[in-house]
């Protein structure tokens, strides 16, 4: 009957929900164990200035699982959010990236770049992230003027004055700030005012079709002429293609990002690409 079918697609979907719930379970699960075991590893994809040189690179989280294989932070990522996980592995980042830091700061060539460290709106909103900060570059050693933070829109809709008090203490250091995925979010142009930036990332989502969609093309224009009138930076994501490039370098666009200049790489890959200075 029609009333039977109806508790076995109810009882259908209990069984889909119930396994999609394990599933979560079981990647939290191996999430946790994989930090306590070593799986995770910071890679590094290029920034390059006009000239094509590279000024800095974007440090990007990987989970290796060795039974999952690689787990796309796209995946992880918001699991950590939602499960609290992403505090300790935000941690474990900005040690890595600082210890990174500290080991340039003698050679020739590593020692002039950024590292740009992707952070959690869930992490930035910690009562004391701004202190977490200072202690891990002191404990580093590493030189704060070197370290960027990229925040999300996401972000900015909580509370502005504490979020402009801890950026305010951080930039007092030397860390500088960039806006991630800027254009994606929902962030109102006020905000962008009030927030003490350096820099905005225009996402890639408008890189990709910058040359046949006339209106990424525009938003792109767009979000350049409004960073020139706040004196802020713009870095480019997702650059793929010389005449992507083009389009921006014409546009304004001084920074750019993309599997044009380098994918991420592992660290040592990152270092052994950059050239010696003449
Ligand atoms: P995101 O911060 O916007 O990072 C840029 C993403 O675009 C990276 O993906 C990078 O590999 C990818 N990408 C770079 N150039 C190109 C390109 O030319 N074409 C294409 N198609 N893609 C490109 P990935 O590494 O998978 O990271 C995805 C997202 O996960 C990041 O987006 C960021 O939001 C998050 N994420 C990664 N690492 C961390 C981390 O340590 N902490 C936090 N909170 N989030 C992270
Ligand atoms: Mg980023
Ligand atoms: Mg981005
Ligand atoms: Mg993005």
């Amino acid at each position: 009957t029609a009333k039977a079918g109806g508790r076995n697609t109810l009882r259908f979907f209990d069984a889909c929900i119930q396994l999609a719930m394990d599933k979560r379970l079981a990647l939290e699960k191996d999430l946790r164990e994989g930090l306590e075991r070593g799986q995770m590893a910071i890679h590094l994809q290029p920034q390059v200035n006009q000239a094509g040189k590279v000024v800095g690179a974007e440090v990007l989280l990987r989970w290796y699982h060795p039974e999952r294989g690689p787990v796309s932070p796209t995946e992880f990522i918001p699991l950590a959010e939602s499960t609290g996980l992403i505090l300790p592995l935000g941690k474990w980042v900005l040690k890595e990236a600082c210890a990174t830091l500290r080991r340039w700061a003698d050679h020739p060539a590593l020692s002039r770049l950024t590292l740009s460290v992707n952070v959690s709106a869930r992490q930035f909103l910690e009562s004391d992230f701004d202190r977490q900060v200072l202690d891990i570059l002191a404990a580093s050693g590493a030189n704060p003027c070197h370290l960027k933070l990229e925040l999300t829109e996401s972000l900015l809709a909580h509370d502005v004055a504490d979020i402009v008090e801890k950026m305010g203490t951080l930039r007092e250091r030397g860390v500088r700030f960039s806006l991630d995925d800027f254009g994606t979010g929902y962030s109102s142009l006020g905000y962008l005012q009030r927030l003490p930036l350096d820099e905005l990332k225009i996402d890639r989502m408008f890189v990709c079709d910058v040359l046949s969609n006339p209106n990424d093309a525009s938003i792109a224009r767009i979000i350049l002429s409004l960073a020139q009138n706040l004196g802020l930076s713009v870095t480019a994501e997702g650059v793929e293609t010389a005449g992507q490039l083009d389009f921006l370098r014409a546009n304004g666009c001084r920074q750019y990002q993309g599997f044009l200049f380098g994918h991420p790489v592992p660290v040592a890959a990152f270092e052994a690409g950059i050239p010696a200075p003449l």
